[in-house]
């Protein structure tokens, strides 16, 4: 079921009409699901009625988290943008679609899912991703540090998942190198993911020789935010086991959760 929300201007008023129609969603079996954009309906405004609610809450200037979903997802045509990268074609088993696993839908999922629940705990949140266009990390980053200005605190999570030519599995953190304040936020979540997810999954993947578990990366969303920012590599997509574990709800669930975990925690330690 699609619920369509539809803007329509009438009398100089704004009326909001509702709609409900059997609609295809992506084949993803892990947190919620979002109806495809088709030909048909790409013209309306259609937006989660869970995630996407008025608000008529002044803007947080305590402390907000900036949530990154990694990598593009499905189009108005249901094409992968971020195609031929960040996707892997099982031989088996039909995961997002005909066998192909689509990292930016699984990053969508997950931040999706700890969007939802920041808000349900009514902990500001901000997307820096797209819905959909696989966005420049200037961008995002941009846009990150553009509203970190702003407020006292923020946090920037990216939300992926991994790839390693097909026998590689775990879970991972990465932080920009050196000792910052994205270390004490990286070590939260490690030990939050071990107390959620715990043994459901094969291997917690870790760089112990400065004192923590997170490995460090120059990557772009890393170093050029001007807060605290980590890159959470949740399993690795292109191994069919790791990648069944990615689709299955409860896992998902898990890992949203100690995200939520780690961004209440972190509110004290940054
Ligand atoms: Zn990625």
């Amino acid at each position: 079921m699609l619920v369509i929300f539809r803007l329509a201007e009438e009398k100089n008023n704004l009326r909001i009409e509702t709609q409900f129609i059997n609609a295809p969603f992506l084949r993803s079996r892990s947190g919620l699901k979002f109806p495809q954009r088709t030909p048909k309906n790409r013209n309306l405004w259609y937006l989660h009625p869970q995630l996407h609610q008025q608000s008529t809450v002044p803007m947080v200037k305590d402390f907000l988290v900036f949530l990154d979903a990694g990598h593009g997802a499905l189009d108005a045509a249901g094409n992968y943008v971020t195609a031929p990268s960040k996707q892997h074609k099982h031989s088996k088993g039909e995961f997002h679609k005909d066998g192909w696993f689509y990292e930016g839908v699984f990053n969508r999922t997950v931040t999706n899912l700890v969007a939802r629940k920041l808000r349900d705990l009514s902990i500001p949140y901000y997307i820096v991703s797209h819905e959909y266009v696989d966005i420049s990390l200037h961008y995002r980053v941009d846009v990150a540090n553009w509203l970190a200005k702003k407020v006292k605190k923020s946090l920037y999570i990216s939300n992926h998942a991994n790839a390693g030519g097909g026998s590689a599995r775990g879970f991972e953190i990465f932080t920009s190198p050196g000792r910052t304040n994205s270390d004490k936020v990286a070590e939260l979540h490690w030990n939050n993911v071990k107390d959620t997810v715990g043994d459901r999954i094969s291997r917690y993947r870790s760089d112990t020789s400065d004192g923590d578990h997170d490995k460090e990366a120059r990557f772009f969303v890393l170093t050029r935010t001007s807060m605290p920012a980590i890159l959470v590599e949740h399993l690795f997509f292109d191994n069919y086991e790791d990648a069944l574990l990615l689709m299955d709800d409860e896992i998902v669930e898990r890992f949203a959760e100690a995200q939520v975990r780690t961004i209440i925690e972190a509110q004290g330690v940054l």
